[in-house]
């Protein structure tokens, strides 16, 4: 009787089996997106190991990410039982290439412990060699030479192999010189960047006929997901340790190779049958994945890129719903109107954790995260810190609140020696414990130590700068709107001027921040409001294993899939990229529609693009068109919605006027034209609820309020009717009749 199929393979169509049980000699699985690629490259592993071809300790499989490793130890342990303890060749090109690095590091005059630089370490570095070679870093930025060494790296080149023309671009002809500088101070310091954890891998196989041997032996099998993507480091390497055996399947996408600025190289996939003759080429044509509407919109998108390798696609789910896209006037509508959509998906059931925003660049998350923090929507952010618990907003804020809130102990601890002034841990365990005896706080328990003995003249000097100051920026709370006077702080404490001095590579994205944080200040008609929702934002962190939405780069969605998908910001200048349009030429407006055609592709049901026609970008308002990429969509996969019908060329023309409604509305300027003109009812759309909103907002004053009491009945103009069940300062727990129990501030109810 024949052998029932193991698990892993039963429900493979017959191309992906053939791709799993075609175990020797090389295979390449080229196939378009959602054809389960991934589930047959892990299907392969867990054959592998089920018919002990090999040991799991001698497959060699490189996934993208760490987490697409985690997840394909996952998978193959559930398929083919716990026998998957240990695969330590199990992960990404980095941490495989360091892990191999550290056995063999006194070949390239590194120890085993060596450390990693980031980029921050890296540019410190660089500007140390640059300012010694004596090169005017204003005119031959660190940054540059630090693309170009890694441009160099992604390519396998060391210092002595970078020829004159190459060593041209930087600092006229001096940049080989330098790299072969950098790389002898990182020797020097046991040290390593990201892109030699590959390179002196690369050099050692090369160099140690003995090391490549051994590897060559051990693994009987190599695998690699998303090969569309790797460098041509990266494939010298895996075809110097699969030459030997020749047991080597990659599976990937030309159509999803965007990493094209760091040195990937699609040309990979076609010197894979000259590298590797007689290859088995296996095509994937089921998609498994999307709805036929989700798949022909991406499809339309991506034949608009020339020289494609071409595939077909097709699928046998439901037609479903077209592609949505949406056209808003401005981002925060963008961000409310994703919050709508979510929340009515809810209703019907969606799970959150189904549902992914994802965006071109990471300025675009924060709006989302505001609109989600104030209808208590609760998010994750995958791939970066969120935004209000960076280092540098978290300090900025902690001025802030001492200023509206001198009592504030946490913030005063937080910056009262930020930027440093000179304070020890002594003068502050003093503070401390004067505040604790008195009773006060310790911005006045500083305060009254001013003129005692306690601390040391030193101390007693720069802490009364700091009271004093703290106690100036009070008096200019009602004088200055807040953002202006955020921006003046910022300045007067030494933050900004401590963050210019920095001069890494971050301290740049800081004050890019900060700038954001004031942009974000301008929405709010107080700082108090201002502050009161970002605590709110705080609050959302506890809210830990919850059903959450994901907020993403495309990025950084490469190789996933959600049942319902927003992309935001399709606008000309965000996607594609300012950058991609700057730098004319096709490579890199064809680069950014691949990346939109991941973007669709990452869709199962339902997937919702979005433009708006206004865009404040680093606080600058644009006008913008939508992204090309729309006009490329197939219309007839996809349903338009534009929420400015025949009233476009009214607001057009209030725009020139700088009498833009929404903006006014929104900030709370009752002074602005845009108000005026939406409060005397001069627009429909959706201006009236928010105007009705803002205004109950506004006639009670933002700063709290002391008529509330538990169990009493409020209106809440987006929850409508409820009970108040908790108060907690300014936040109040409410379970409306319809909408359940939400946090709200106090100062958007009224009194039922
Ligand atoms: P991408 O190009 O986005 O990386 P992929 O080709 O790697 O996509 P997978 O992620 O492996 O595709 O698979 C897409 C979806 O299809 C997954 O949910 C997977 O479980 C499912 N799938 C894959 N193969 C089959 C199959 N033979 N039958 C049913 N479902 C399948
Ligand atoms: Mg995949």
């Amino acid at each position: 009787a024949p052998q029932p199929d193991p698990p892993y393979l039963s429900g493979l169509n017959p191309p992906q089996r053939e791709a799993v049980l075609t175990t020797e000699g090389p295979v390449l699985v080229l196939a378009g997106a959602g054809t389960g690629k991934t589930a047959a490259l892990t299907a392969r592993l867990a054959h592998l190991v089920h018919t002990r071809r090999a040991w799991p300790s001698e497959i060699l499989a490189v996934t993208f990410t760490n987490k697409a490793a985690r997840e394909m130890k996952e998978r193959v342990g559930r398929l083919v039982g716990a026998v998957v303890e240990g695969m330590p060749w199990l992960g990404t090109f980095h941490a495989i290439g360091a892990k191999m690095l550290r056995r063999h590091a006194e070949l390239v005059g590194l120890q085993s412990n060596f450390t990693i630089l980031d980029t921050d370490d890296q540019l410190r570095l660089l500007k140390q060699l640059i300012t010694a070679a004596d090169i005017d870093e204003k005119r031959w930025p660190a940054r540059s030479l630090a693309g170009l060494i890694d441009r160099w790296k992604n390519r396998g080149w060391t210092p002595d192999q970078i020829d004159a023309a190459e060593s041209e671009a930087y600092a006229n002809g001096k940049g080989a010189a330098l790299y072969a500088a950098y790389q002898a101070r990182l020797k020097a310091l046991n040290a390593c960047d990201f892109g030699d954890l590959l390179l002196h891998m690369l050099v050692i196989l090369r160099t140690h006929r003995d090391v490549l041997d051994q590897y060559q032996q051990r693994f009987k099998y190599v695998l690699v997901d998303e090969y569309q993507d790797t460098n041509q480091a990266q494939y010298l390497w895996l075809r110097l340790l699969a030459q030997e055996r020749k047991n080597i399947c990659c599976v990937g996408d030309d159509d999803q190779s965007i990493y094209g600025w760091r040195g990937a190289e699609v040309g990979n996939i076609l010197r894979f049958e000259k590298d590797f003759p007689g290859a088995k080429i296996i095509r994937l044509e089921q998609n498994y994945r999307s709805t036929p509407h989700i798949l022909a919109a991406a499809s339309g998108v991506i034949a608009n890129n020339a020289g494609r390798l071409g595939k077909t696609l097709w699928t046998e789910h439901d037609a479903g719903d077209k592609v949505q896209v949406i056209g808003v006037w401005d981002g925060p509508e963008e961000a409310r109107r994703i919050g709508e959509e979510i929340e009515s998906a809810q209703r019907r059931g969606t799970r959150l954790d189904g549902v992914a925003i994802l965006v071109r660049a990471q300025f675009q998350t924060r709006e989302l995260e505001d609109r989600f923090i104030a209808i208590g929507l609760p998010y994750r952010i995958v791939g970066g810190f969120r935004f209000y618990e960076r280092a540098e907003i978290r300090d900025a804020l902690a001025y802030l609140r001492l200023i509206a809130q001198p009592a504030d102990d946490l913030a005063f601890e937080r910056i009262v020696n930020t930027p440093k002034r000179g304070l020890g841990d002594k003068a502050i365990a003093k503070i401390h414990g004067f505040a604790r005896a008195t009773g006060v706080p310790l911005l006045s328990a500083a305060a009254q130590m001013l003129d005692t003995d306690e601390l040391t003249p030193q101390a007693r000097r720069s802490l009364g700068n700091f009271v004093g100051d703290v106690a100036r920026w009070r008096g200019q709370l009602d004088a200055l709107p807040h953002p202006e006077l955020a921006r003046l702080v910022l300045d007067e404490s030494g933050y900004t001027a401590m963050l210019q001095a920095d001069r890494s590579a971050e301290s740049a994205g800081r004050l890019e921040n900060l700038t954001e944080l004031a942009r974000a200040m301008e929405e709010y008609e107080t700082l108090g409001a201002f502050l009161e929702h970002v605590s709110l934002v705080m609050d959302n962190d506890a809210a830990a294993d919850t059903d959450k939405v994901t907020i993403m780069t495309i990025h950084a969605a490469k190789g996933l899939e959600f049942d319902t998908v927003f992309l935001a910001g399709w606008e000309e200048g965000v996607f594609p990229s300012q950058r991609a349009l700057d730098e004319g030429g096709n490579a890199s407006l064809e680069e950014e529609r691949r990346l939109a055609y991941v973007a669709i592709t990452r869709a199962r049901r339902r997937c919702v693009i979005l433009h708006a026609a206004n865009r404040r970008i680093y606080g600058q308002w644009t006008s913008s068109i939508p992204s090309r990429f729309v006009g490329e969509l197939p219309d007839a996969h996809v349903d338009q919605e534009t929420t400015m019908t025949g009233g476009e060329s009214l607001w057009r023309a209030n725009w020139s006027e700088r009498a833009d409604p929404f903006a006014d509305v929104a900030r709370g300027n009752t002074r602005g034209p845009g108000w005026q003109r939406a409060m005397s009812g001069g627009f429909e759309r959706t201006a009236p609820r928010v105007v009705e909103a803002r205004a109950s907002a506004i006639s009670l004053g933002n700063r709290g309020r002391s008529d509330v009491e538990l169990g009493q009945r409020v209106f809440h103009s987006k929850f409508g009717y409820g009970t108040i069940a908790e108060i907690e300062g300014n936040k109040l727990e409410i379970d409306f009749e319809h909408a359940g129990r939400k946090r709200v501030l106090d100062s958007f109810v009224s009194l039922a």
